[in-house]
C-alpha cells in the first residue's frame, strides 16, 4: 500500500514496491492585538485549493507537475497546491502519501492536506522509512536529545545555579523533522500545538511518546492557533494527558514566571525570547527602559533584575499585565522602579513623544504583523512606525532592541526597515548586537521559514 488512507495512526504504512512507472501525477494588519504565534511554521494563504483528481483507483500519491519537485530536492518540506499535477487514489487529510515527480520518481513521504495551500509536508526522503509510532519515537528523541546536548545546563548547588531553567522548546515542528508540531515545556508541564493535518493524525501516538519519554505531570493541548483554521482543523484547547497543576510556572536564568497554558498567547510563554531577555539584563544598569509588547514581563523583569533606573511596561493585554505584576512580586523585585501601562503601543509611543518623554534603552517586540510574505507591505509599515518612533524617544547613546518574529519578513528587511526609520528620525545608530531565537528553536538549513524570529540591538549616536 502506498498511503495510510483509513488506517489508525498505530497502523504504519508500508513504503511502495517498485511503483516507480507512476507516469501520471497570519490576521495580521499593521496593528494586530494579539500574538497566537511569533510567525512559526505553518502560515499559509487563505482558502482550499483546486487540486486535480486522478485516478481514484490507483495507488493513492500525489504526483508533481514537470519541473516543480526542484525545492524538494533541496529538502525544502513542503508542497504547495500549485505545484501538483494531481492527486491519485482517494486519500483523506492527514493520510501520507509518496510524493513523485512528474516521472514518477519517489521524492518523499508526506502528510496530505487538501484543504490546505500547503498540500502535503514531509516526514521523510527515505523512500525504505516506515510513518508508523515508531518513526515518531525516533523523531521526539533525537529532538530531546538535541535539546539535552545544546542547552545550557548550569550545574547544581552553585546559588543561582541550581534550577536556573526548566523550560524549553523540545519540538521546533519542521526544524525536528515533525512539521506542524510544536511542544513546550514548563516544568513537569509539556504544551503541544498541533498546526498540520500530519501532525493532528498522530496526535495520540505523539502524546503517548511524549508520556513515556518526558513522563510529565500533564500534556496540555493549545491547538487554537489561527493557522489551524488555514489548514482546515478545528481549535482545541484543553487537557491531553494527566491533570492540569493549579499553577504552571517556569523558571528561566533563576527568574520565575507564571504561565498561562489554557488561556495565555501561543503556549503561554515566549521561549524563543530566553538568550534576549538575558541580553536585556547586562545591558540596563543605570538605564531608564521601556518595554513595548511586554506580554507577562519577560523583558521588564530581567530588566529590574539587571540594575535599570526604571522600567515603563507597555502591552494591550490586561491579563498578560496582571501575570506580569504577579511576575514581578514573586521574584522579589523592586516595584517601585516598575510601572505597567495597559494601551496600545501605536498609541502611546505617540503619547510619550508629545509629553516629551525620554528613554535610554527602548524594546520593542511586537507581535507578528506579517505572517506570510504577502503581508510584508503593510507588515513592514507598522515595524517602521514602530521604530521610528522608538528611535525619537531614545536620548542619546541610547540602545534600541527590536525584533520582528514574522515568517513574511526576512532579516534583510528587517534590517533595511530600521535603517528607514532611523534615517527619518534624524538619528545615526550601530547595530552592536544581532539576535535570533534560542538553540531551543533550531533552524534547519533547507527551511528557512524557521527564523522567524531576528532582532537588533542598535545604539545611537552620543
Ligand atoms: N516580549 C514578550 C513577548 C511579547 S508577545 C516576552 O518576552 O514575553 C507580543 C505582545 O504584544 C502580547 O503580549 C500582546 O498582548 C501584545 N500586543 C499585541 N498588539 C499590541 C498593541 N497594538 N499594543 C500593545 N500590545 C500589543
Amino acid at each position: 500500500m502506498t498511503s495510510q488512507k483509513s488506517k489508525s495512526p498505530s497502523t504504519p504504512h508500508r513504503p511502495s514496491q517498485g511503483n516507480r512507472d507512476f507516469r501520471n501525477r497570519t490576521k495580521r494588519s499593521g496593528k494586530p492585538t494579539d500574538r497566537q504565534e511569533k510567525g512559526e511554521q505553518g502560515n499559509t494563504p487563505r482558502g482550499a485549493p483546486q487540486l486535480q483528481v486522478g485516478d481514484a483507483t490507483a495507488q493513492p500519491g500525489i504526483i508533481l507537475r514537470a519541473g516543480r519537485e526542484k525545492s524538494l530536492l533541496r529538502r525544502h518540506p513542503w508542497v504547495f497546491s500549485g505545484a501538483v499535477e494531481r492527486i491519485d487514489g482517494a486519500p483523506h487529510s492527514g493520510d501520507t502519501l509518496p510524493v513523485r515527480d512528474a516521472a514518477g520518481n519517489f521524492l518523499a513521504w508526506a502528510a496530505y492536506n487538501p484543504d490546505s495551500q500547503i498540500t502535503a509536508r514531509v516526514w521523510s526522503w527515505r523512500e525504505e522509512e516506515v510513518i508508523d509510532a515508531e518513526f515518531f519515537r525516533r523523531r521526539i528523541s533525537t529532538a530531546l536529545e538535541v535539546r539535552r546536548a545544546l542547552l545550557p545546563r548550569p550545574p547544581a548547588g552553585e546559588g543561582r545555579g541550581e534550577g536556573m531553567n526548566n523550560g524549553a522548546r523540545l519540538i521546533h515542528a519542521e526544524s525536528d523533522g515533525l512539521p506542524g508540531l510544536i511542544v513546550d515545556q514548563y516544568g513537569d508541564t509539556l504544551v503541544m500545538q498541533i498546526g498540520s493535518a500530519g501532525a493532528e493524525h498522530w496526535r495520540d501516538a505523539i502524546a503517548d511518546i511524549l508520556q513515556e519519554l518526558c513522563n510529565p505531570a500533564c500534556i496540555y493541548e493549545r491547538s487554537d492557533s489561527d493557522s489551524r483554521g488555514l489548514e482546515g482543523l478545528e481549535p482545541r484547547n484543553g487537557v491531553l494527558r494527566g491533570a492540569l497543576p493549579e499553577s504552571v510556572g517556569v523558571v528561566e536564568h533563576g527568574l520565575r514566571f507564571k504561565v498561562d497554558v489554557a488561556a495565555g498567547q501561543k503556549t503561554g510563554f515566549y521561549l524563543d525570547q530566553r538568550d534576549n531577555r538575558a541580553l536585556t539584563e547586562t545591558l540596563a544598569a543605570g538605564r531608564d527602559v521601556l518595554n513595548c509588547f511586554c506580554y507577562t514581563g519577560g523583558f521588564s523583569l530581567y530588566a529590574l533584575r539587571g540594575g535599570a533606573k526604571s522600567v515603563l511596561s507597555i502591552d494591550a493585554s490586561g491579563d498578560a499585565l496582571r501575570i506580569a505584576a504577579e511576575n514581578l512580586m514573586c521574584n522579589g523585585l523592586d516595584a517601585m522602579r516598575a510601572e505597567w501601562q495597559e494601551a496600545d503601543v501605536f498609541q502611546a509611543l505617540r503619547k510619550l513623544r508629545d509629553q516629551g518623554r525620554s528613554f535610554d534603552f527602548i524594546i520593542l517586540d511586537p507581535p507578528k504583523f506579517a505572517p506570510t510574505a504577502a503581508f510584508a507591505e503593510k507588515a513592514a509599515r507598522g515595524y517602521k512606525d514602530i521604530n521610528l518612533l522608538g528611535f525619537k524617544l531614545l536620548r542619546p547613546g541610547g540602545l534600541l532592541a527590536t525584533y520582528s518574529c514574522s515568517g513574511g519578513i526576512s532579516e534583510d528587511l528587517f534590517q533595511k526597515i530600521v535603517a528607514g526609520a532611523a534615517l527619518d528620525a534624524g538619528v545615526d545608530a550601530q547595530i552592536v548586537h544581532r539576535l535570533h531565537a534560542s538553540a531551543d528553536h533550531p533552524v534547519l538549513l533547507s527551511f528557512p521559514e524557521g527564523a522567524y524570529l531576528k532582532g537588533l540591538v542598535l545604539r545611537v549616536a552620543g
